[in-house]
């Protein structure tokens, strides 16, 4: 089987599943094993009754809401019973643990009637759950401690799923994809035979093997770094080779004139930062100078990079050029437009705003295109449709993507559709040291904003437990009554049968009845209209809103003063970087902001990870303290901020991955500059960038 084949041609997956599938985004095969686990669970330990209950205690684990993952060694002292009804077959079983019945119960599953043995001891795997008086295990599986054990410190992957789709299922079809490739001999391994040996890398069918059915820890960690090496590899060669061509383009643009840009900074209604200034200074000399330019500007959530896209986009409109912000979501691309017209009306500027995003209607997208082609000098706001074949640009002559990976080459080449290349800006928030910056960003010119705006007060950030609910929902309404706004983030959409995480549907039901109807509360979240998630973002802008219950769309780039507050629920289920992007919700103003990190994690302490936040609000200090804190355990199902794609390395954790992979990449490009002598490892480029959707 090859690859690139159709999911279909998996054996176990027919048309039905094939379209789940699709759902998540998977429709190869190639798909299906790049579909790496969210997490890993391990197995628990085996316990009779009486250490799960002091275990639940300790870790204040809720039997009776949540239940708790237990093996628990137990003795059947009679037979099992079955029970059918007119739909189902009910089976039970009462197992005894530390001398206390344990009711077990299975429906339609009479094949687990065997392995009930009277006196035999077992270990029941499942959740246990109890009522106060009973304790239950509904459709536990049953093994022989032996048995158990031998598979005990082995991982149990967990995959993103969605509904019809099974945990299971996933192992299954993996299971028959991955045999079957290797039955039909695959060969290819993608990495050069060098480097393979070089660093003792396994090859790449064990290492996709082993992040889907790792036997243990150290195969897991063995096959993991093997496919970050390789991301790292073909993404740092592609940068590396499109760079060597387009480095020296000469700067055709004419940029003389600057008096509107003076009239901004003069009227400014605060004083640009230190970091600002350089950014702005450094962009101006770009513009001008011999090369066109590629810059990278590199600023903490809300040091205020806006205002240097905005100045960099009035001096190109001032001298005859049109400009273009692209943003990574619609909700972003909408709030640019509205402070770039407001700010262009205060400062009395003759500019027009033109904006073009997807959801726009084709007879407003066929406006906007018009009025793109034909006038010179307007700034573009938009979205990914910038970069659409239908866009017709004049003069385009400086191009800033925010918050966002840079754009591609052939993204690049499409802008400077005649002839004529754009400069180019990045704007970024990820807080990466200099040394990976460079490796990352190739030959960008780097400018960094270090200083915050003057007046700002740090945010303070309160990491609490389920006890003290009740003080976070009181620091809100207090924020509220204050006349100012909150947020609260979830980590999911809605409720889930695979996660006991909170969820934005239900959150704003509980919320709402909480306060009893006092304050205006509405939900945010991905799976709804582009529309439907602008008019709600404007209107909490508007303060139309008071408490705004989001997922993690709000984590890039949101920028509402008014806003002094955010809890985020199940911190512990995120990354430190994403958490510092969330908390830069708040702080955008001079009133002071809070933060309310809820940490879910079992037992009383606060996890050390999550502490780091509450010692600094520096995006250079977390990021640095993250990788101090991970241990060889939680590379796995921490998500990263989404700035480069990566499908599972990690800039901050895996930097010495990174390093190494840009010696190597170096090493082959400064002998080889184009490849010439590297035939196969030119295909292997192309097809890699292709397959996984690599920016080119
Ligand atoms: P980010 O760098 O995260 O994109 P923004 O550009 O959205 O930050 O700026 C955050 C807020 O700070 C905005 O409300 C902006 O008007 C304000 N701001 C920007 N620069 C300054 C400054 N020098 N002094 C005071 N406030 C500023
Ligand atoms: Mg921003």
């Amino acid at each position: 089987m090859e690859l690139k084949e159709p999911l279909t041609n998996v054996k176990g997956i027919g048309e039905k599943s094939e379209k789940l599938f699709n759902k998540l985004g998977i429709f190869t095969v190639r798909d299906l094993l790049n579909d790496f686990p969210r997490d890993y669970e391990e197995y628990p330990e085996v316990m009779d009754l009486d250490e799960v209950l002091d275990y639940a205690k300790e870790s204040e684990v809720n039997l009776a809401a949540t239940g708790l993952k237990v093996a628990l060694v137990g003795r059947a002292k009679t037979p099992v019973t079955a029970r059918k009804t007119r739909r189902v077959t009910v089976i039970t079983a009462t197992y005894f643990s530390s001398e206390k019945a344990v009711e077990c119960v299975w429906f339609n599953n009479t094949y687990i009637m065997s392995s009930v043995k009277v006196d035999e001891v077992v270990v029941l795997y499942g959740i246990l759950k109890t009522d106060g008086y009973r304790y239950k295990i509904e459709q536990p599986n049953i093994y022989t401690v032996d048995k158990y054990n031998s598979f005990r410190y082995s991982y149990q992957p967990v995959y993103h799923l969605t509904k019809g789709l099974k945990n299971q299922n996933m192992r299954n079809y993996l299971r028959n994809a991955i045999d079957k490739i290797r039955s039909d001999g695959f060969k290819d391994d993608y990495l050069p035979a060098e480097i393979i040996s070089k660093y003792d890398f396994v090859n790449f069918m064990d290492a996709v093997e082993a992040m889907h059915f790792p036997s243990d820890f150290k195969q897991l960690k063995a096959g993991r770094d093997r496919l970050v090496f390789q991301e790292f590899f073909y993404f740092i060669l592609n940068n590396a080779l499109q760079q060597s061509k387009e480095i020296g383009e000469i700067n055709s643009w004419k940029f003389e004139k600057d008096t509107f840009a003076k009239k901004v900074l003069d009227n400014l209604p605060f004083e640009l930062t230190k970091g600002q200034k350089n950014a702005i200074e450094e962009i101006k000399n770009d513009l001008k100078g011999e090369y066109v330019s590629q810059r990278l500007i590199q600023g903490d959530v809300g040091s205020g990079k806006t205002v240097v896209a905005f100045l960099s986009m009035v001096l190109a409109a001032e001298n005859g050029y049109q400009s273009a912000i692209m943003a990574p979501t619609e909700v972003l691309a909408r709030q640019h437009e509205e402070g770039f017209k407001k700010m262009v009306e205060d400062f009395g500027l003759d500019i027009q705003v033109v904006c073009l995003t997807g959801s726009m209607t084709a007879k407003q997208k066929r406006e906007a295109y018009e009025v793109i082609e034909h006038t010179p000098g307007i700034i573009i706001v938009g979205t990914h449709a910038l970069i659409q074949e239908k866009v017709v640009y004049n003069d385009l002559a400086l191009v800033i993507t925010d918050e966002q990976h840079r754009f591609g080459v052939k993204q690049r080449e499409y802008l400077g559709q005649k002839g004529k290349k754009p400069h180019m800006v990045v704007m970024s928030a990820t807080p990466i040291p200099r040394t990976l910056a460079l490796i990352l960003y190739g030959n960008m010119q780097i400018s960094v904003i270090k200083d915050m705006p003057a007046k700002r007060l740090p945010i303070k950030t309160a990491i609490i437990k389920e006890n003290l609910r009740k003080n976070a929902y009181n620091k809100i309404a207090l924020e509220i009554e204050a006349g100012h706004q909150a947020y609260i983030i979830c980590p999911l959409v809605e409720s889930s049968e695979s996660s006991d995480s909170e969820n934005v549907v239900d959150y704003v039901e509980k919320i709402n009845k909480y306060y009893g109807g006092k304050y205006t509360i509405s939900p945010l979240h991905g799976k709804m209209k582009p529309k439907e998630k602008n008019d709600i973002m404007n209107a909490f802008a508007a303060h139309e809103i008071d408490i705004l219950v989001s997922t993690t769309v709000v984590e890039v780039g949101i920028n509402v003063p008014n806003a002094t507050i955010i809890m985020i629920e199940d911190a512990n289920r995120f990354g430190l970087a994403q958490l510092h992007q969330l908390r830069g919700r708040v702080g955008r103003g001079d009133a002071q902001s809070y933060c309310v990190l809820m940490d879910k994690s079992k037992g009383k302490e606060i996890i050390p990870r999550l502490k780091v936040l509450g010692e600094s609000t520096d995006g250079f200090y977390i990021a640095e303290q993250d990788l101090k804190l991970r241990g060889p355990g939680d590379f796995f199902g921490v998500r990263q901020s989404g700035e480069f794609n990566f499908k599972i390395a990690d800039i901050i954790g895996d930097s010495d991955m990174l390093k190494k992979a840009s010696t190597e990449v170096n090493k082959i490009i400064s002998a080889d500059p184009t490849l010439i002598n590297h035939t196969q490892l030119k295909l292997h480029l192309n097809s890699f960038v292709e397959d996984n959707n690599m920016i080119l």
